[in-house]
């Protein structure tokens, strides 16, 4: 490891990427939210209620075709098509893992790609997001880490994943009851809170009651620990907070997850005691990856409940997820038992979380776009 890390800031350029198909002419409704959507339509001289009505075909009924829009005359359906469409990102593989748990990878406008998960579980069925095309992070045991950073999603790229995903599991119109996809975690590629602009903005368009209509109490963001964006992420969505902390010291910390360099452990243990309702109600969770003879002693488990003390928290231990050329081993069973089982006596339920998706290379950390791992040649089509 180079002794000195470029910091996170210092790396935030992204890189010119060629567009690899022409951007459309045509406005995409997918990721404007209500004001630019009222903009749009006021412009073309149309009262606000119809708007209204196309807000709900698109982000409640999930058409993608204007002629599907059966209150609106017919003349006034070819109008809107010849200025707007409604798309979604391109699917270039889609892989059903032995479990259930299905992983798209995703092509946008400009040909960079991202991969989405859906995993189901018998009460609910949770959508993991990605918030950027790589990641700036370079934590040592994330595959997504050894992706460079290219650029961070639009909201019509993040919405835009939520969307397709209940068009490949029939769920519109959204609201209905017994859906299978019930959930969000911004836990797939890239840091959510370094890209919370265009994060808040799908998130809000994905809570509105009258679109897609997924709670804030469904949706969960995960960051390792962008200190200055947590207080407003929790003031203005109000959604769970998930916090990568996988180390009780500084030292070790600052070796698996770099940002640490940046945001220290207190630091970052304060932003949690001030989230915004955070409750016993609704709990912080804390992720923990379990690796083997880094981060697991015993001594490590009592530190973390510690560490934790007064904060309303859940705990999520992780058993590392390996990548082809990772450099840790996942603590043993036993070992994970043992720690777990002192996270319980200090009154954490059942504080493992189950891999999902590992047959496909979908589970925690070991998402990476397929453009770098797989030629084109040998995608199916
Ligand atoms: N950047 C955000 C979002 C990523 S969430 C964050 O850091 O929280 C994905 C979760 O999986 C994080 O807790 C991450 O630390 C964890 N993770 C990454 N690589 C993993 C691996 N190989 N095995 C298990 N968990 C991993």
């Amino acid at each position: 490891m180079s002794a000195v890390q470029p910091l996170i800031d210092q790396i935030w350029k992204p890189e010119p990427v060629a567009p690899a198909v022409p951007l459309a002419i045509r406005t995409n409704l997918v990721g404007m939210d209500r004001a630019e959507m009222a903009a749009a339509f006021a412009e073309m001289g149309l009262p606000a209620f119809r708007m209204k009505q196309v807000w709900n075909w698109v982000y409640h009924r999930g058409v993608t075709d204007f002629e599907a829009m059966t209150n609106i005359a017919k003349e006034l359906r070819g109008r809107l098509a010849e200025n707007f469409r409604i798309a979604r990102p391109t699917v270039v593989t889609e892989q059903k893992s032995t479990d259930g748990t299905i992983k798209w990878l995703l092509r946008f406008e400009d040909g960079n790609e991202v991969e989405t998960v859906f995993i189901p579980e018998e009460d609910r069925g949770t959508l993991c997001v990605s918030s950027q095309v790589g990641c700036t992070l370079t934590c040592k045991f994330c595959h997504t880490g050894t992706q460079r950073w290219v650029r961070n999603l639009g909201p019509a790229e993040i919405v835009g994943q939520v969307m397709l995903a209940r068009d490949k599991l029939g769920e519109w119109p959204a609201s209905m009851e017994g859906r299978n996809f019930t959930n969000i975690v911004m836990m797939g590629m890239g840091e959510p809170l370094y890209n919370y602009d265009n994060v808040a903005k799908a998130l809000k368009i994905i809570m509105d009651g009258e679109g897609v209509a997924l709670s804030r109490r469904k949706i969960t963001l995960s960051t390792a620990g962008v200190v200055p964006a947590m207080q407003k992420c929790g003031e203005e969505l109000g959604v769970n907070l998930a916090v990568s902390l996988h180390a009780v010291t500084d030292e070790v910390r600052d070796v698996i997850v770099p940002l640490n360099r940046k945001y220290k452990i207190a630091e970052l243990i304060q932003a949690c005691r001030d989230y915004p309702g955070a409750s016993n109600a609704r709990r912080i969770t804390f992720e923990y990856v379990m690796l083997k003879g880094v981060n697991d002693s015993d001594q490590d488990a009592h530190a973390l409940v510690k560490l934790l003390e007064g904060i309303p928290a859940k705990m999520n231990l992780i058993p590392f997820n390996p990548w082809p050329g990772s450099p840790y081993e996942c603590s043993s069973n036993t070992r994970i038992d043992r720690f777990s089982k002192i996270l319980m006596e200090a009154g954490y339920a059942s504080p493992v979380r189950k891999t999902r998706g590992q047959d496909i290379l979908a589970a925690c950390g070991q998402l990476k776009s397929a453009s770098e791992k797989m030629k084109k040649s040998e995608r199916p089509e």
